[in-house]
């Protein structure tokens, strides 16, 4: 089939790479000069199937509201809110019942485990070798995060995930630069879990994608899907209307825009976050892999020579206007577990991103109701941990199989 993937995110080239493995003819096509210059450009890059959960979660609308007027609030609310914020935070209230969130977690979990073993199998099939490494420690400053987090680790427990929960001199001997000045109680290692300069991967899928005979047209905008000839595409400047077989929407949070004049209403709100990434000063003094301080829910991840800090949830605000105070909580978190790790002599780059977010948790992988029309978006804050598992899901999908797992629950028909 003759395909066109809107998007070059790692939900594009990933969607792009497991469509030309299947012999589709594919073509990208990307309003920006190259793959993975939005949401997927600087992540925390952790991928953690079993920490995969749903935003919309019992407890979470009263977190969210304690947090307000904290300095150092993992999750903020800037304002002006748009109507659409409003109406999304309506729809996510409404989707943290109790048995919403069981059913959500537990599909959003089915995909994260498919989908690491989709990344290990590409990774060793292509030989790619991007920053990564193994493990992933969740750092507990007191006795009382420790006891927040025991349902999560019921939930492991469950699922059956590797984990062990150790003290403070068992984590230090797994991450020895810790700062031996902050004292905490103790941590959580994962030994399975992993983390990945998400860019940098789809940057080498992409070319292998090309390899295959993927066409990739960068600082090309798609303007809107129309529905005339089957499916066709209204591309930038161009007179003419481009038919395809089928368009993969993967646009991320611009989805829900080129969604609307086809009658599609997404709700989908940007969740923003932050990271700094620099390089590493003194690798003595650097983390061997990804931490996450649970209390700040901020990431401290390994990335070759680079050391990123990741973290922060904002509902409403602007991509454009970062807020000083929370990239304030990301060079705390740093200096609190690694200070002496980052150089400063190059700069700190300063990322803003926006989670591509919906409001009960799981993406939309599947049919769009419109025939020829096929929807990858909304992965939300895991879209790195998912993208392999959903890109298979799809293609299998768009053609006419299975997918290899139970994919109950993933369709836009959810939403209406
Ligand atoms: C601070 C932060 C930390 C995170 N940490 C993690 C993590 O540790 N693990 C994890 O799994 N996930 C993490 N995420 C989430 C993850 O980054 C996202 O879920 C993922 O990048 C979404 O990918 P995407 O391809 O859907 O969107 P994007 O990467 O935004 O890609 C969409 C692409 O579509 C293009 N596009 C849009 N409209 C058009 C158009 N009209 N025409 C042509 N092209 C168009 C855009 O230019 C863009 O390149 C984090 C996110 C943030 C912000």
């Amino acid at each position: 089939m003759k395909i066109a993937v809107i998007g070059a995110g790692i939900i594009g080239v990933t969607t792009a790479y497991e469509l030309a493995c299947d012999g589709h003819e594919v073509t990208v096509f990307e309003r920006r000069g190259a793959a993975a210059e939005e949401t997927s450009f600087a992540n925390a890059g952790i991928v953690a199937p079993g920490y995969v959960t749903p935003w919309a979660a019992p407890g979470m609308p009263a977190k969210v509201l304690t947090h307000l007027l904290s300095r150092h609030a993992p999750v903020k609310i800037g304002l002006p809110l748009s109507t659409s914020d409003l109406a999304w935070m309506w729809k996510w209230y409404r989707s943290c019942r109790l048995d919403t969130y069981l059913a959500n977690r537990a599909r959003m979990q089915r995909l994260a485990f498919y989908s690491r073993e989709r990344l290990h199998q590409i990774t060793s099939d292509l030989q790619l070798e991007y920053d990564r490494s193994d493990g992933y420690l969740v750092l507990l400053r007191s006795e009382r995060d420790s006891q927040m987090v025991q349902p999560g680790l019921q939930v492991l427990r469950q699922a059956e995930v590797t984990f062990r929960e150790l003290n403070a001199d068992e984590t230090r001997k797994i991450e020895p630069a810790l700062n031996p000045d902050t004292t905490f109680f103790g941590a959580v290692h994962l030994p399975q879990d992993e983390v990945g300069n998400c860019r940098q991967f789809a940057l080498m899928l992409k070319n292998e994608a090309q390899r295959m005979g993927v066409t990739f047209l960068f600082n090309t905008i798609i303007q809107s899907v129309q529905r005339q000839a089957g499916i066709a595409l209204q591309i930038g400047n161009e007179p003419n209307l481009r038919s395809f077989d089928s368009v993969v929407m993967c646009a991320g949070l611009a989805s829900a825009q080129l969604l609307k004049p086809l009658g599609m209403n997404i709700p989908m709100a940007a969740v923003y976050g932050y990271s700094l990434s620099a390089a590493v000063r003194e690798p003595l003094n650097a983390p061997r892999s990804a931490v996450m301080d649970e209390r700040f829910k901020v990431a401290v991840s390994r990335l070759g020579n680079r050391i990123r800090v990741a973290g922060s949830a904002e509902i409403g605000g602007h991509i454009d206007r970062k807020r000083a105070s929370s990239i304030q909580t990301l060079y705390k978190v740093l200096h609190d577990w690694f200070p002496g790790a980052a150089s400063k002599v190059n700069g700190v780059q300063e990322w803003k991103g926006a989670r591509p977010m919906l409001p009960d948790g799981p993406p939309v992988i599947g049919p769009s109701g419109i025939p020829g029309l096929w929807l990858n978006l909304g992965h939300g804050s895991s879209g790195w941990a998912l993208s392999c598992g959903s890109a298979r899901a799809l293609a299998d999908l768009a053609g006419g199989k299975a997918p290899a797992l139970d994919f109950d629950g993933f369709d836009v028909g959810r939403l209406r």
